[in-house]
Parts: structure tokens; C-alpha cells; sequence
């Protein structure tokens, strides 16, 4: 059942519904199966005796290698080297375009069914691998074992999701009303070459994602993976020469974003950018692709998705043990660097004291240890991110009252203790900026129309959970909390591709649906062709 164009007719136009109806995203190891956990750890074992190879970048399909690389190294003992990388410099950002642009001739007219076909075959090779690609995200970027597996499992999906939708775009008919004596027809177009963008921290799913969806829309990409997952990128070409795409469809160069990264943005032959990282270099990309080149004979457009500062708000009649756990899970999965993080709990005065006593008792449950030995919470990622969250631990203890975690230490590896202030003010700089880290802030309001005043004012609008047994507050935050991705008495992480169509509004991006029926249209471009009927 993984690829649908095995068993009907790809070509054959069916509705949307139709496309998807059997689309279900890929189920989860449950590692406390000693069977999953074997194999987990023969996965590590394989993967560890792979570490500290050299890597070169590939462009039109060749292996480029660079004298100069610099390491991708494992937050948990960054002594430890994953692997060694090109660093790009313009001139490879500019070998990588004209490769792209060269291929895109011929995959611009290799049909919508054969893309999807591809990447159909993507899918299953990471099915087949699924563990290994796991492993090296373990070392490369210190994510638990089931985080990783939940990175591995969503790339799946993007794959098998976006697959399908191009053999909606591709085939189904676009309703026109009737205008005699005419023949009248819409079809999507690719747009051409497209920087791909990822940031570290779903370093598979995300840039599988984004890439996938451009490839099978028949534009041709270059990826420039972030600085901290750069191993895990080039797994991603070997699934792609595992299903057999063609030469100069995918490119990926390595090194650094503000210098390779900048020349493939501004570059005149690039056509769009899908990017996924912060706030700052998103804002970066958008001004900097707006400007019109020499050379240049069209707008670029750009795919964004940015930042967050997600709140879960409890209100005085919620479930509070199921309240504590979904802020607790959502502000620490991942050491709190995920875009959809829980960093602030805002909940009613009334329950207040009550809530943040069972939050502080179960955080101090957690031990952030080795994830490669299964430890449910890891490293953050690099010194430097080790450096801005705990710079944010020493702003929170003059912003509020620590009441638990505080201490960073990275003496062996980047670990920092999963923190918690109390009293937080809705102004203060815990409450407004983005710290990626596993720093959570408590708020108090007034009451819940207060609460989702405070959880309202911010410059982001990705996720947001809500807990209230009142089906009357339930309404009020569906119409009044401004986010992408909102959910009721459930955490507010781990949307699933073709469930929880995610994207968030205002400074959280472009207000797109990664995992949803419209992304594709993101990389396509319709044409109207009307013909006059001869008698
Ligand atoms: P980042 O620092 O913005 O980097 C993202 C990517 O941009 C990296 O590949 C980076 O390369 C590259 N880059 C950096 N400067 C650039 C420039 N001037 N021009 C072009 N490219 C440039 O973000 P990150 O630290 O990797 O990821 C964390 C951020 O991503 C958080 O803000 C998080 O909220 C956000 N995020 C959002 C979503 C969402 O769906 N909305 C999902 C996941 C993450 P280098 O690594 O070489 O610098
Ligand atoms: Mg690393």
C-alpha cells in the first residue's frame, strides 16, 4: 500500500479526497519493546562505526569535494566528529544553480506521475531505513531515540503525502464554467530552481519535506542544510540515488548559511526559496530575495517558516494533571528546540500555585542524560545554543522566580537541566522572545479572557493549547487564540503530516500548511490555455 501508483492508474483523474482517502501517517517504535530497542541499538552500533567520515557536496550529480570542511560533532561530546564537510563558498553556490537550472529542462517534462514515483520510492527507502536514519540524528543533533524516530516517520510522510498530491495537481480537472465555443483548461507548471533551506532541528523531516515537495512538483532544488545536521543531509542523497532521481534534480552544497546560503537567496536564476529556521534570517531572506537582480525576469517567491513563542493556557476548570503533562511534555521534548515548544504556561490565578507545584513535580523527574543510551532527554544542540539559553536562564532570574533547573553544564557536553520561572510578567523578555531551549515560563492572569490576551500578544502565532472542560471557553479560543495550529486539552507539538496541517501566522512565517492539501500549490505555477472549437 506505500505506493499508490503501483495499483491504479496514476493518470486517471480522481477527486482530492479521493487521492488521500488512504493516506494515514507511519505508526511510532515503541522502544520499550526490548525487540525495537535491539534493533535501535544495532542501528547506533552500525551508524557509531560510520562516524568521522569526509563528505563532498553534489551538484548535477557529481561528488565535489572542497579542500577546506569543517565538522558536524555530537552536542553530547562534541570531541566526537559525525562527520567532515565541504564549506561552500559563492563559487559553489553558483556551480549548484547553473547544475539546477540545467536539469530542470528535462524535469520540467518528465510527467507528474514518474516524479511522484520517485518519491514514492523515497519514502520506502527511508521505511527501509528507518532506524539507521534515526541513529545518526541521535549523535548528529542529540535527539532521543523516539524523537528521532518521529523525525524519520514524518519525512516518510511528507514524501508519501506530497506524492499524492501531485497526482491530484498533475490530472484532476480544474473546474471552469462553461463558455462556448471553447475548450478551457488549468494546469500547474513547476516554477523552476529552488533553494532549499532547513534548520538543524527536524533536520530529515523538514528538509525532506521541503525538498520533496519542490522536486515532485518538477522544479529542481539545491539544499543547504544547517551547519549542525549536515550529516543527516547527505543521508537524504543517498535515498534520493536509492529511488533513482536523475542527475542535477537534487544538489546540496555544505557550509555556511550568511555565505553559500546568501548567494543561492540572491542568486538571478533562482526562482523561489522554501526556508524554515528563525525569525531573524527568514525576515534576511525575504528582503534580500525581493530585490531584482541583473538578469533576473521574475519576483522569487518565498516559503517561510519561522519562529514561535507557543503558549498553553490552563484555565481554572481544567483537567490539571493532563494540563501539567501536556506543558511539561511540549516545553521539554526535544530539550524545548522545536518551533511548536510549550515556553509559556499562562494559567488562571485561581489554579496558579496548584499548577505550577504539579509541573515542578513532574519536570524534576527528568534527568537529561545520554540519548544514545536512551536518555529521554538530550543535549541542546551546539555551544552556541548552549550559550543563548543560558544567557535567557540568567534574564529569568531577574525576570522571575526560578523554581526549578538553572544550572547549565557544559562540562562534558551542551546540557542544561529543563528550567521553569514562575511569575513571569506578560512584557518581560521570557514572555516575548524565542529561546529554543528547555527554559519554560509561568504566567499568571487574571482569568481567561486575560489569559488569552497574554497568550495573544506576541510577534509569532505558530502553536497554542488550551485546557478547559468548558465547551463555552473552547469556542472563545477557537475563535480568539491567533495561531496556526491551535489544539484543546492536548499538547501543543507533534503535528502529523495530512492530520495537523502546520504552519503558523504573523512573525511564525507565510502563513503556509506544511503536511496539508495547499503546500503544493506553493511550488507550482497555473496556466490557462482556452481553445477555440473549430466546427
Ligand atoms: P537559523 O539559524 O535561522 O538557520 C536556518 C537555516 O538558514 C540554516 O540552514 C542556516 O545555515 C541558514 N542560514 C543562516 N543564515 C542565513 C542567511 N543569511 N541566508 C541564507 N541562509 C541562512 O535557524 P536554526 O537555528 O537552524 O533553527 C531554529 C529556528 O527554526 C527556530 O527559530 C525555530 O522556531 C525555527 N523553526 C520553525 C519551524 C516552523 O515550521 N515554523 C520548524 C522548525 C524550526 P547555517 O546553519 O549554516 O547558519
Ligand atoms: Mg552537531
Amino acid at each position: 500500500m506505500a505506493n499508490p501508483t503501483m495499483t491504479a492508474d496514476p493518470a486517471a483523474p480522481s477527486t482530492l479526497a479521493e487521492r488521500l482517502a488512504d493516506f494515514q501517517p507511519e505508526t511510532y517504535y515503541d522502544f520499550n519493546d526490548p525487540d525495537a530497542a535491539a534493533q535501535m541499538r544495532a542501528a547506533l552500533e552500525q551508524v557509531e562505526s560510520e562516524l568521522g567520515r569526509t563528505y563532498p557536496n553534489r551538484i548535477g550529480g557529481k561528488d565535489v569535494t572542497m579542500d577546506e570542511t569543517y565538522a558536524s560533532t555530537n552536542p553530547a561530546n562534541p570531541k566526537q566528529v559525525i562527520g567532515h564537510f565541504p564549506r561552500g563558498d559563492e563559487a559553489v553556490g553558483e556551480r549548484a544553480v547553473e547544475a539546477a537550472s540545467k536539469a530542470f529542462e528535462d524535469w520540467k517534462r518528465v510527467s507528474p506521475a514518474e516524479r511522484a514515483d520517485y518519491v514514492f520510492k523515497a519514502a520506502d527507502v527511508m521505511r527501509r531505513r528507518r532506524l539507521e536514519l534515526a541513529a545518526w540524528m541521535v549523535y548528529e543533533v542529540g535527539k532521543s531515540w523516539g524523537e528521532a524516530d518521529g523525525d524519520v516517520a514524518e519525512a516518510i510522510d511528507f514524501c508519501d503525502y506530497y506524492a499524492r498530491l501531485m497526482l491530484h495537481y498533475g490530472y484532476d480537472e480544474y473546474p471552469l464554467a462553461e463558455h462556448e465555443p471553447e475548450d478551457n483548461q488549468v494546469v500547474y507548471l513547476p516554477l523552476g530552481v529552488g533553494a532549499i533551506i532547513p534548520p538543524w532541528n527536524f533536520p530529515l523531516a523538514i528538509l525532506a519535506g521541503m525538498a520533496s515537495a519542490a522536486i515532485v512538483s518538477g522544479n529542481t532544488v539545491i539544499i543547504k542544510p544547517a551547519s549542525e545536521s549536515m550529516a543527516i543531509a547527505w543521508k537524504f542523497v543517498e535515498v534520493m540515488d536509492e529511488a533513482g532521481l536523475p542527475p542535477g534534480v537534487l544538489n546540496l552544497t555544505f557550509g555556511s548559511g550568511s555565505v553559500i546560503g546568501r548567494r543561492l537567496v540572491d542568486h538571478p536564476k533562482t526562482r523561489f526559496v522554501a526556508f524554515t529556521g528563525s525569525k531573524e534570517v527568514g525576515i534576511e531572506i525575504n528582503e534580500r530575495a525581493s530585490e531584482v537582480r541583473p538578469g533576473q525576469i521574475w519576483l522569487k517567491r518565498i516559503v517561510a517558516e519561522m519562529g514561535g513563542k507557543d503558549a498553553i493556557v490552563v484555565a481554572a476548570d481544567a483537567d490539571l494533571d493532563a494540563a501539567a503533562e501536556g506543558v511539561v511534555t511540549s516545553a521539554f521534548g526535544y530539550q524545548g528546540q522545536k518551533c511548536s515548544a510549550c515556553s509559556r504556561a499562562i494559567v488562571v490565578e485561581d489554579v496558579y500555585d496548584d499548577f505550577v507545584g504539579r509541573v515542578v513535580e513532574r519536570t524534576s523527574k527528568i534527568d537529561p542524560g545520554s540519548v544514545v543510551d536512551g536518555a529521554w532527554m538530550g543535549p541542546v544542540v551546539s555551544a552556541s545554543q548552549f550559550r543563548t539559553v543560558s544567557e535567557y536562564i540568567e534574564v529569568g532570574k531577574s525576570e522571575g522566580r526560578l523554581v526549578l533547573g538553572g544550572e547549565p553544564d557544559d562540562s562534558t557536553g551542551f546540557f542544561i537541566p529543563p528550567t521553569i520561572f514562575a511569575d513571569i510578567e506578560p512584557n518581560a523578555r521570557l514572555s516575548k522572545e524565542e529561546i529554543f531551549g528547555p527554559v519554560l515560563a509561568i504566567t499568571k492572569a487574571r482569568d481567561y479572557d486575560h489569559a488569552l490576551e497574554i497568550a495573544n500578544d506576541t510577534d509569532f502565532g505558530l502553536t497554542g493549547a488550551v485546557y478547559t472542560t468548558d465547551e463555552q471557553k473552547i469556542a472563545q479560543a477557537e475563535e480568539e487564540f491567533h495561531v496556526g495550529n491551535l489544539y484543546i486539552n492536548r499538547k501543543c507539538t507533534g503535528a502529523l503530516v495530512g492530520v495537523h496541517p502546520f504552519g503558523g501566522f504573523n512573525m511564525s512565517g507565510t502563513d503556509s500548511k506544511a503536511g496539508g492539501r495547499d503546500y503544493l500549490l506553493l511550488f507550482l505555477q497555473p496556466k490557462t490555455i482556452a481553445r477555440q472549437k473549430t466546427a
